[in-house]
């Protein structure tokens, strides 16, 4: 078996169960182990700590699949983690009005870089990691296996696959093709989906929760959803009675799919009006024309994505969030959100109390949001939390 032996003190945070392990915190690799391959993790007294996934081309040198010396990682390991995960969702599949959540969702599911998301019957895969990587074949295997899917596609296409070394991949990998786009059920609300092509895997199933809480919490008016996307806080706003919704994003090729989720959901499109650009600077324009509306939503990408970025990233979300507060009338809704993991609630708390203030706005929150219970951040991997949102009220 391969090793890695830690520096003094490093193997810390290893106990502590945190499941990386940084380059700097290693001493020396014994013998050459591959991309992805097994090593075991040694204190720098010679202890065993923890088996994990060798990946030489990434700062996160390695990243830990068990602190158990007497388990295996074998097809037998990923069988038993894949099950632990998908029964951790049996609320979700026992739930006829919700076809569409993740099933697995790496390191908080103590499967680091494996994501698999359920799309219906389909499945998708996206692999993020050396190790995950390593073993696609078992993790694809034991998916099949549990003969709950009838296709799985593959979308290991993500960024972080270059910080490992890793080319990018789509395909798919088993089954039936799944039908393109196919279709979703989200508490009852209708939604196309693009799994070959789409953003993510092809939905933001993150949103979930916080989609049905806008739709609980608006009950008419006009309102402005930013960063639309497919239109799934536009469909959520018009269910619950919006008179209605502007929709704004960049992409052309999401915006197109709007329409089809209003009408596929029985809402009036005529009440739905759509514009392709950049947010910041549409809101501008209507700032400057004076529109204004009775709830907004800004759900932008992420801004930071490492914590080099976060002032500039909290600029970012000053600005939206002052201009949107300019647009609202009295005891309008914003709902406002940020998927930048190094961006905490406090801090956004502060950048969204600022943007009010510097807006003469008087609001309150009425919501604190974060992530579905499909989308877990283990209690020793506190990065794993990256999406929050706050739904605040302006007073009248
Ligand atoms: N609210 C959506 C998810 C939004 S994801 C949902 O519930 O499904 C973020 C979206 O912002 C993406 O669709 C992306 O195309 C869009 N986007 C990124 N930068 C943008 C910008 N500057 N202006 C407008 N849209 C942008």
């Amino acid at each position: 078996m391969y090793q890695i032996k830690l520096k003094v003190g490093r193997e810390r945070s290893v106990l502590r169960r945190h499941p990386w392990i940084f380059s700097g915190a290693i001493e020396k690799v014994l013998e050459e182990p591959g991309v992805g391959e097994t090593v075991d993790v040694l204190s720098h007294e010679g202890d065993w700590i923890a088996r994990a996934a060798y990946s030489p081309n990434s700062q996160i040198r390695a990243r830990i699949w068990t602190w158990d010396q007497e388990e295996k990682v074998d097809e037998e390991f990923f069988w038993r983690r894949i099950e632990r995960s998908v029964a951790a969702r049996r609320h979700l599949a026992l739930d006829p009005h919700v076809t569409a959540y993740r099933e697995v969702h790496a390191e908080s599911d103590g499967l680091p870089g494996v994501i698999v998301d359920r799309y219906g019957g389909s499945l998708v895969l996206q692999l993020l990691s050396a190790g995950a990587e390593q073993w696609r074949d078992v993790i694809v295997e034991s998916l099949k296996g549990r003969g709950d899917c009838n296709g799985i596609f593959e979308r290991s296409d993500v960024d972080v696959r270059q910080l490992e070394g890793l080319p990018s991949r789509t395909g798919h990998l088993w089954g039936d093709e799944p039908i393109d786009p196919l279709m979703i059920s989200e508490y009852g609300l209708r939604f196309r989906v693009e799994i070959h092509r789409g953003q993510k895997t092809g939905f933001y199933l993150d949103q979930r929760e916080n989609r049905r809480f806008v739709r609980e919490t608006i009950e008419s008016g006009e309102v402005l959803d930013c960063f639309a996307y497919t239109g799934g806080f536009t469909v959520a706003a018009l269910a619950a009675g919006a008179n209605r919704v502007l929709s704004i994003d960049s992409s052309g090729p999401a915006l197109d799919l709007v329409a089809e989720n209003v009408r596929l959901n029985d809402l009036p499109v005529e009440d739905c009006e759509w514009i392709e650009g950049d947010v910041f600077e549409e809101l501008r324009k209507m700032r400057d024309r004076g529109r204004t509306f009775d709830a907004i939503i800004l759900d932008p990408p992420r801004f930071a994505r490492r914590s080099s970025h976060v002032q500039r990233a909290a600029r970012g979300y000053k600005d939206i969030n002052l201009l949107a507060f300019k647009l609202l009338r009295a005891g309008g809704f914003l709902f406002t959100f940020s998927c930048s993991g190094a961006v905490d609630m406090d801090l956004f708390q502060k950048i969204v109390a600022g943007a009010a203030l510097d807006a003469g706005v008087d609001a309150a929150i009425i919501g604190w949001l974060g992530q579905p219970s499909d989308h877990p951040v283990s209690l020793n991997f506190p990065e794993g939390r990256y999406l929050k949102g706050l739904a605040c009220r302006v007073m009248v």
